[in-house]
Parts: structure tokens; sequence; C-alpha cells
């Protein structure tokens, strides 16, 4: 099996430094996609942009769609931004001039490489974007990610339920509030940001117009509350303004809206630092995504109350099964058509399920699904 694999993958390469070799990069595509068609795209080259490796969950997703593909017999070039942008649209236009037959695209700012992307298409290669969606171009074939306004309305939910306004099974809680609380929101140049935040409003304005939420910074507008790059120092420094600002001499905050759970080891130190964290002064509830080692083990230590669950690897098969269909030159399963307008068109989607993880389920969803061992979340 995997000799036939390596034999028709160097037949593919050899095919295609052939025809390189007779000057037409054109004849080249064409060449390989009927080779891909018949020959299930064997040794194809496929290019795959990530953010930055500061986060956990990119490297994870990085290695699944990497090792999925290669799996499949596909080469794979993998690469990291650090949150650069001139160094991601870089390494797509290198991707493209190395001849990728296939693009998997985590962009950092989803406007910032129409221009590759239109080279990609003048080549005939086809781009998927992974996780966050690629705006304001035509050339975006496909798109894999979670249901990202459900991972705001979760995160929401989530703050009310530990706040006691809500109870777990969706019911009106015990507490009558009010209560403090402050929101952030994500980079305001990741499509995603925007869903998380709209989503979570779409919960939390009811209960801030009735004055059962009270955001006594009175910053609510998504701009204001944005933190760009998603970068956790800034929105460490971000809180430790509002505290200053808005809080003390005995007013404190209950309720933390934090969209990733980088920002809210941020806002949790910010939030230490002011004498949060005893048992005078608990910490308030602050949630979370991405369910990253550091901040289970912090919602473990009661500090962070809860996280959403994304299953990367979930990610990476659906992402994997698209981009070889495509490249077999079949048509993707999608299981939405409607909700991610790219400002240019509607990219169909194929969506999964996030999931909150607070205290009470962690074991049973993360290490149930083998995304964590006891013993790692022990450590
Ligand atoms: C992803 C989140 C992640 C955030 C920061 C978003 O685009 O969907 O899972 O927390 O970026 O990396």
């Amino acid at each position: 099996m995997k000799l036939t694999r390596l034999t028709a993958a160097a037949a593919g390469l050899l095919l295609a430094i052939g025809l390189t070799a007779c000057g037409s990069s054109e004849k080249t595509v064409d060449a390989q996609a009927s080779s891909a068609t018949s020959a299930g795209a064997a040794g194809a080259l496929v290019g795959v942009t990530m953010p930055t490796k500061s986060s956990e969950r990119w490297i994870s997703d990085g290695d699944n769609v990497k090792k999925a593909l290669e799996g499949l017999g596909y080469t794979v070039d993998l690469q990291y931004a650090e949150n650069d942008i001139p160094t991601q649209v870089n390494q797509i236009e290198n991707q493209i001039t190395k001849g990728a037959k296939l693009l998997v695209i985590a962009s950092i700012d989803g406007t910032a490489i129409t221009t590759q992307l239109q080279e990609a298409k003048d080549k005939g290669i086809p781009v998927i974007a992974y996780d966050r969606l690629i705006r304001n171009s035509p050339n975006v074939d496909y798109y894999a990610t979670f249901d990202n306004f459900k991972v705001g309305v979760q995160q929401a939910t989530s703050l009310l339920t530990g706040l006691g306004l809500k109870k777990a099974d969706g019911t009106d809680g015990d507490a009558k509030g009010p209560f403090n609380v402050e929101l952030f929101a994500g980079s305001p140049d990741d499509n995603n940001a925007t869903f998380f935040f709209n989503g979570a409003m779409s919960v939390l304005q009811p209960y801030i117009d009735s004055k059962k939420l009270v955001v006594t910074s009175g910053q609510t507008d998504f701009k204001t509350v944005a933190i760009l790059r998603w970068d956790p120092a800034t929105a460490q420094k971000r809180m430790e303004d509002l505290l200053t600002k808005s809080y003390g001499g005995g007013k404190t905050v209950q309720g933390v809206l934090s969209p990733y759970d980088g920002l809210s080891i941020g806002i949790l130190s910010a939030l230490k630092s002011n004498g949060y964290g005893t048992a005078g002064q608990p910490y308030p509830v602050v949630t979370g995504q991405d369910a990253e080692l550091a901040s289970v083990k912090s919602i473990i230590a009661e500090e962070q109350y809860s996280t959403i669950f994304k299953d990367t690897r979930e990610l990476a098969k659906v992402t994997v099964t698209m981009a070889d269909a495509i490249l077999k030159g079949g048509t993707p399963e999608v299981n939405n058509t409607k909700d991610y307008d790219n400002g240019n068109k509607v990219v169909p989607s194929y969506l999964l399920d996030p999931v909150i993880v607070d205290k009470t389920n962690y074991e049973k969803v993360l290490v149930g699904a083998g995304y964590y061992t006891q013993a790692q979340l022990a450590g």
C-alpha cells in the first residue's frame, strides 16, 4: 500500500518536473490535475498556512492537517507566520511558486491576501479557508470551520450560568443581579471575532437592557472592546485600565466575556494583580475558547470559569476530506451555504459544533474525547 503510494507520488513528481522543463507551467497544472483525477492526486503539493505558533490550537491544527494529507499521499508545505501579515503573504506566494495544487489558509487578516488569491485562481489552484473566512475575494472555494455565531452564544450562555442568571438546562437561574461585567472581543481583522461577539451579544443584550448586567465601563461596541491579533498582553493591559478607571472603592467586576483562552489568561493576571482570586474577593466569571491546556487547568483550579471546546482534529478531518475531493475532481460535502458571505460571495461551508466546557464536564468532554489525558490535566 505504502509502496504503491510512494511509486505513484514519484511518478507524479517526475511528470511535474518533466512538464516544467518543457517550460509551460499551465500545462503542468493541467497535466497534474488530470493525473490527480485519474491517479488520486498522488504526491500533489498542498500549501497549508497557519497564523501563529503562539497558541496551541494552531499547532495542533497544522500538525493534524499535515498528517492527514500525508496519510493520503500528498506532499505538504506547512507554514506559520507568527501573526505577521507580510510573512503570511510571502508564504502563500512561495507555495504558489512551488507548484501547490491546493491551498489551505487560516488567515491572519482575512482581507490582506486578495492579490495572492487572484494569482492562485489564475493558476487554477483551489483555496480552502480554514477556520477563519477569507474576505473580499471571489477566489475562495470552500470554508471549513465551527459554527462561530454559536461559539459566541455559548460563551455568553456560560457567563450567565456562572453568574447564576441561568441554569445549565437553559432555564432562568435563581440570581437576580445586577452584576458588573466587562466585554472583550477578538481581533477586528479576523472575521470570526465579529461572529463570536455578535453571537454573545444576541444573548447578553437583553440582560444589559434589563439591567441585570451592567457594563460598568460603558464599553460595549465591538471596535472598542476588540483586541488586535488576539494578543494576551493587550487584553491584560485593557483589563488593568478597566479596573483602574471603573472599579475600586468597593465596586468589583463579577463577569468578563473573554473570547479566547489566551486573552482569559491575560485578563486573569490583571485581576490577580488587582487583588482578585482570594476568598474575600473571588475571580469574576471569565469565559474563554479553545480548551487550551493551561486554561483547562485554570478551570480545574477554579480561576477561569469556562472555555469552548472546538475539536480541531475534526476540523482537520473535514478540511482534508474537502481537499482530497477537490484534488480528485469531485465536489466536497458542505452543510451551510448561507451564513458566510465574504463580502464578495457566499462561501460554501462545513460547520462543526462547538461545546461549552466548565468544571462540571471537562472530564467527560475532553478526556472522554481523548483530547487530553487525565495525566496531562493533572500535571
Ligand atoms: C479561532 C479561535 C481562536 C482565535 C485566536 C479564531 O479565529 O476561531 O479558535 O481562539 O482565532 O487564535
